[in-house]
């Protein structure tokens, strides 16, 4: 369906669970999230509708996402049957693959086609800070085993963040030379409740050309990436700015919460309810979410804070 701004709204990221096993200081707050009453949340039924609505118009592809998909109790069977919606073309899950190992081929089985995994270091101790207490190694055996299972075009996504990753561009930058694997580096996003990260956190990709010289350009292929490669690497480098190069202009996504909110931006304090509607009543309030798409999320820095409304676990990033 194409907006008012004349974009072609292709894209649902389906959050699927508030709840995850890790607490990122970037993403939640330490105590975890007030849990919800379960009948205020989207049944699986309802996901299910909202998938196959969606679908009905003109969403193609659709990102499974939370707080971290793994925890949620059949998350197996709810992949299979969004996997099996007609129009669907790809589905995609994204993770921080601590709970991955046993579960990597069961999802290639049950029609994932390719995987997101978040990991913001390599050092064992600096992942149990970012995290607030998770294991590298269960990350690491994650991924392995999605290479393992087949899974092709496994996007590992780094969060920028000034004063701790910088001095690991390079050895993050490397596993595209170890593995068949993308890496991307995100900027760190501006959520209200981001209370751990002063201003010298907030750094530009630029960055990353300024640590990697040698990164060779390659042509874009329509995603929100800049896109490059280390000489001789497996896979590619990708440079998302969501913070000094916004890319509104080309969005084609819409969100859908846990509790049932679509959010027509990631940024926007908008939100639409399906929760509790019947097929016809989804569609009316999915269209009208996708014509309410803002033009573009408005300035975000560490003075200007996203507008969310919500941390980044309960809207699925
Ligand atoms: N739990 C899964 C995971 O971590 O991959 C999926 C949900 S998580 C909210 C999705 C992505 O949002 C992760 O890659 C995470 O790094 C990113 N994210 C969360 N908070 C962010 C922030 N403030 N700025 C940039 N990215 C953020
Ligand atoms: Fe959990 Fe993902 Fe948020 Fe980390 S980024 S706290 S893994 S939802």
């Amino acid at each position: 369906m194409i907006d008012s701004f004349n974009r072609n709204i292709t894209y649902l990221r389906l959050s699927v669970t508030e709840l995850c096993n890790l607490r990122c200081r970037y993403c939640m707050p330490e105590e975890g999230v007030c849990k919800k009453r379960h009948e205020d949340m989207l049944t699986q039924e309802e996901m299910l509708l909202a998938a196959r609505v969606c679908a009905s118009l003109g969403i193609r592809k659709i990102r499974i996402t939370g707080g971290e998909p793994l925890v949620k109790p059949n998350i197996l069977p709810l992949c299979r049957e969004i996997a099996a919606i007609n129009g669907i073309e790809e589905i995609c899950l994204t993770t921080n693959a601590t709970l991955l190992a046993p579960m990597a081929q069961q999802l290639k089985q049950a029609g994932i086609d390719r995987l997101n995994i978040s990991l913001d270091t390599l050092d064992e101790a600096k992942y149990r800070m970012i995290t607030r207490g998770g294991e590298l190694t269960a990350a690491i055996d994650g991924i392995k085993a999605a290479l393992d299972a087949g899974f092709q075009k496994i996007k590992i996504n780094t969060v920028l963040i000034g004063g701790f990753n910088i001095d690991e561009i390079s050895s993050l930058a490397d596993l595209t030379k170890q593995y068949p694997v993308d890496v991307r580096f995100i900027e760190l996003m501006p959520m209200v409740d981001n209370r751990d990260f002063g201003p010298e956190a907030y750094v530009p990709n630029t960055v990353v050309l300024e640590e990697l010289p040698e990164l060779e350009p390659l042509p874009h292929d329509g995603s929100v990436a800049r896109l490059y490669r280390l000489p001789g690497a497996l896979g590619k480098i990708g440079l998302i700015s969501p913070v000094s190069a916004h890319f509104c202009a080309e969005c084609n996504r819409i969100r859908i919460t846990a509790d049932g909110k679509v959010k027509p931006c990631l940024h926007s304090s908008d939100e639409i309810s399906i929760k509790g509607l019947d097929e016809d009543g989804m569609r009316e309030k999915i269209k009208s979410a996708i014509l309410e798409k803002p033009q573009w999320h408005g300035e975000l820095s560490y003075y200007e804070k996203s507008r969310a409304g919500r941390s980044m676990n309960q809207i699925g990033g």
